[in-house]
């Protein structure tokens, strides 16, 4: 049976979490989607607690999360206060939570994100004091990506291929604590994508680099990935969503629905 994940991302809608060089509620939302993308592309089901910017209470999300009843949750933040670098809070009995935040630290470091260490911190009871970590029976973390108010620490996230590649760690580290050998993902592509401001119009050829086609509710077909390099036309562009094209494939292998921009290239 697959290995489920749930990815709690922090904030929406109403609150934006943590504002200054970026916006907290959509660099955490653009960081999980890459990391489902990833973690689906690998054979993972994955949860997300919300995957457009809309309200999303923690309570709500703890509720959802143990309804799902994963193998691993994690709750995707970034941090404010004036610091510097990558954090991650674990259960502080340690376990699986800690083998998740080592796993995943190591490959936030990996793209090139200084650490500032693995944490806990409790309540005056003694308990975890974040409600994620505390009342989510599965080993879960909390990870807090850059400093949205350091302008040089939020740098390194202030791009959606940075943001991309945040969230592909994220699933390197959940991959491995999972026991699951990674395939690369043919999938993600932070490095290869649009993110370069290249313009992509409707009927335009473009290149699709990997990664999750979105078909529509009524194709009532589940996302499936195809191989890099296939060669596909734009047939739709909805600005508005989080998967602005509509593609289809020129080689006859089925690639149609909605992509995200990290996935085809002009
Ligand atoms: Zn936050």
């Amino acid at each position: 049976m697959a290995k489920k994940v749930f990815l709690g991302v922090g904030h929406g809608g109403s609150d934006p979490g943590a504002v200054k060089y970026i916006k907290e509620a959509d660099v955490n939302l653009n960081m999980a989607l890459a990391c489902r993308d990833y973690l689906q592309a690998n054979g993972v089901t994955v949860k997300m607690s919300r995957t457009v910017d809309e309200n999303d209470p923690l309570t709500e999300e703890i509720r959802e999360c143990n309804a799902f009843n994963p193998d691993l949750a994690v709750d995707i933040h970034n941090n404010a206060g004036g610091g510097d670098g990558f954090e991650v809070y674990h259960y502080h009995k340690g376990g699986t939570s800690k083998t998740l935040a080592q796993n995943i630290e190591a490959e936030v470091k990996a793209i090139g994100q200084n650490s500032r260490g693995l944490k806990t911190r409790l309540n005056s009871s003694g308990s975890d004091y974040y409600g994620f970590i505390r009342c989510i029976k599965a080993p879960s973390i909390i990870c807090e990506g850059v400093f949205v108010d350091n302008a040089a620490d939020a740098a390194q996230a202030d791009t959606l291929a940075e943001q991309r590649a945040f969230g592909i760690a994220y699933a390197k580290g959940i991959l491995k604590t999972l026991g699951i050998a990674d395939n690369g993902g043919n999938n993600g592509n932070a490095d290869n994508g649009n993110a370069d401001g290249g313009t992509i119009s409707k009927n335009d050829i473009v290149t699709f680099t990997g990664g999750a086609v979105y078909i529509s509710s009524t194709a009532a077909k589940a996302a499936k990935t195809v191989n890099k390099t296939s060669t596909c036309k734009v047939t739709a562009i909805n600005t508005k969503g989080t998967h602005p094209y509509h593609c289809i494939s020129q080689d006859g292998k089925g690639v149609y629905g909605w992509v995200d921009k990290a996935s085809v290239r002009k």
